[in-house]
C-alpha cells in the first residue's frame, strides 16, 4: 500500500500562466498555479501519482462525493526564505491529521511519501508561484474524494488524492468581531468536528450567513449540551488571555480540530514561560473576566490567517470589547515569532520547516 521512493510522472505546462497574476494584489483562493498532483486509489492500492497542468476534472454525476460528502482536505503553506528558497511549514502534521480525518470518514490512509514528497515535487515545480513580498505565501490544498460511480450509500472503494496550490496575499489584518453561537452546533462528542471533512464547512455556511447579516465576522461555536463551553471560530482555534494565563479549549471528545498553528502557539508560549491552560472554557467565565477587566486578549489561530485578533465577542446582548490591540503583548509577539520561523528568518529549533 505504501509508495516507497515516490515515483511521479510529470507533464509540464507549455506556457506558464504566472504572468496573469499581479504580485502586489493577490486575492486569496482566486488563482491556482500551473500544476496539480493527482493520485488514484483502486483495488486497495495507490497508483503512481501524476503532476499535470492544472485543469478541470470530469466526473460522472453518480460519483460518491457529490452525494454523500465523503471528502476531506488539508491546508498547508509554503513560504520563501530571505534567499528565495521555498520552505513548507510542518507538513508532517497535516499528513497525520489528514489520515485521522481519512480513518473517521472510511477513506484510505495516504502514505507519507505520497503526501510529503508529492507536495514537495509540486511546490518545487511551481516555486515561481510562491510570492516573495511580506506576509505572502503559497497556500497548499491537499484533498481526497470518494469517486465510485455508484449512488448506493456505502463506503466507497475508489478515491482520488489531489494537491492544488494557490498564491496568497497578506490576510486582512482587521481584527474580527465575533458572535458567540448558542443555537446552531458545529461539533459534538462522537462526531466529526476533529476532522477536516467537507460537511463540517458546508453546515457552517447558513449560521455564518445569519451572523454576517447582523454585522459580525465569525462565529465562536459552543458545545451542543450546555451551549456554554466555547469551541472554535470558523476555521480557527480559539485562544483568550485572562489575567496572565492563556486559555484554549482542550482537544477532547472529538469536538476540536487539532490546529497546527494551535500546537505551534502552545509550544512557543510554554518555551517563553507563559502559562497556558488547555481545558474547558465557559462563556460565563469569559464574561466574568471581562467585567473584572481581566480579559486581556482573544484571538483565532489557523494556517490561513496565522493569528487573527478579536476586537469584540458578543454573547446575547453583551458586547465584550477587547482592549486596544496595539497594547496586547502575547498575540502580537506570537504573530511576529511565527512569521520569523515560517519565513526562515529565525533558526528553526523545532524542526518545523521543511526545505523544498
Ligand atoms: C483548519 C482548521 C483550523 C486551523 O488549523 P491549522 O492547522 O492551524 O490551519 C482550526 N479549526 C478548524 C475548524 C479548521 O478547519
Amino acid at each position: 500500500m505504501s509508495v516507497s521512493s515516490l515515483d511521479i510522472s510529470i507533464t509540464k505546462v507549455e506556457n506558464s500562466r504566472i504572468g496573469e497574476i499581479d504580485p502586489a494584489n493577490i486575492q486569496f483562493g482566486k488563482f491556482y498555479s500551473d500544476h496539480m498532483l493527482i493520485a488514484h486509489y483502486e483495488d486497495g492500492a495507490w497508483k503512481t501519482p501524476e503532476i499535470v497542468p492544472f485543469n478541470n476534472i470530469a466526473f460522472s454525476p453518480a460519483t460518491t462525493f457529490f452525494h454523500y460528502g465523503q471528502a476531506i482536505f488539508e491546508g498547508v503553506k509554503a513560504y520563501k526564505d530571505p534567499n528565495g528558497n521555498p520552505l513548507i511549514f510542518r507538513p508532517q502534521e497535516n499528513w497525520k491529521r489528514m489520515n485521522r480525518s481519512a480513518e473517521r470518514m472510511a477513506m484510505p490512509e495516504v502514505p507519507e511519501e505520497l503526501f510529503i514528497e508529492g507536495m514537495r515535487a509540486l511546490v518545487e515545480l511551481d516555486s515561481a508561484w510562491i510570492p516573495s513580498s511580506p506576509e505572502t505565501s503559497l497556500y497548499i490544498r491537499p484533498f481526497m474524494l470518494a469517486v465510485d460511480e455508484f449512488i448506493g450509500v456505502r463506503p466507497a472503494e475508489k478515491f482520488m488524492f489531489i494537491i492544488i496550490t494557490s498564491p496568497a496575499g497578506p490576510y486582512y489584518s482587521n481584527p474580527v468581531s465575533i458572535y458567540v453561537q448558542d443555537k446552531y452546533v458545529r461539533a459534538f462528542p462522537g462526531g466529526i468536528g476533529f476532522t477536516k471533512a467537507a460537511g463540517n464547512y458546508g453546515m457552517s455556511m447558513y449560521p455564518t450567513m445569519q451572523i454576517k447579516k447582523m454585522g459580525y465576522d465569525q462565529i465562536l461555536w459552543t458545545d451542543g449540551y450546555t451551549h456554554k463551553n466555547v469551541q472554535e471560530i470558523g476555521t480557527m482555534n480559539f485562544f483568550c488571555v485572562i489575567g496572565d494565563t492563556v486559555i484554549t479549549p482542550a482537544i477532547t471528545q472529538d469536538t476540536i480540530l487539532a490546529g497546527v498553528t494551535r500546537d505551534s502557539v502552545i509550544t512557543l508560549l510554554k518555551e517563553k514561560g507563559i502559562k497556558v491552560e488547555e481545558r474547558d472554557i465557559n462563556i460565563d467565565e469569559i464574561e466574568a473576566a471581562h467585567k473584572a477587566g481581566q480579559l486581556k486578549e482573544a484571538f483565532g489561530t489557523g494556517t490561513a490567517a496565522s493569528i487573527a485578533p478579536i476586537c469584540a465577542l458578543t454573547y446575547h446582548d453583551d458586547k465584550m470589547e477587547l482592549p486596544d490591540i496595539s497594547t496586547w503583548e502575547i498575540a502580537n509577539w506570537l504573530k511576529a515569532e511565527l512569521a520569523d520561523i515560517r519565513y526562515g528568518k529565525k533558526a528553526d529549533t523545532h524542526g518545523w520547516v521543511l526545505a523544498v
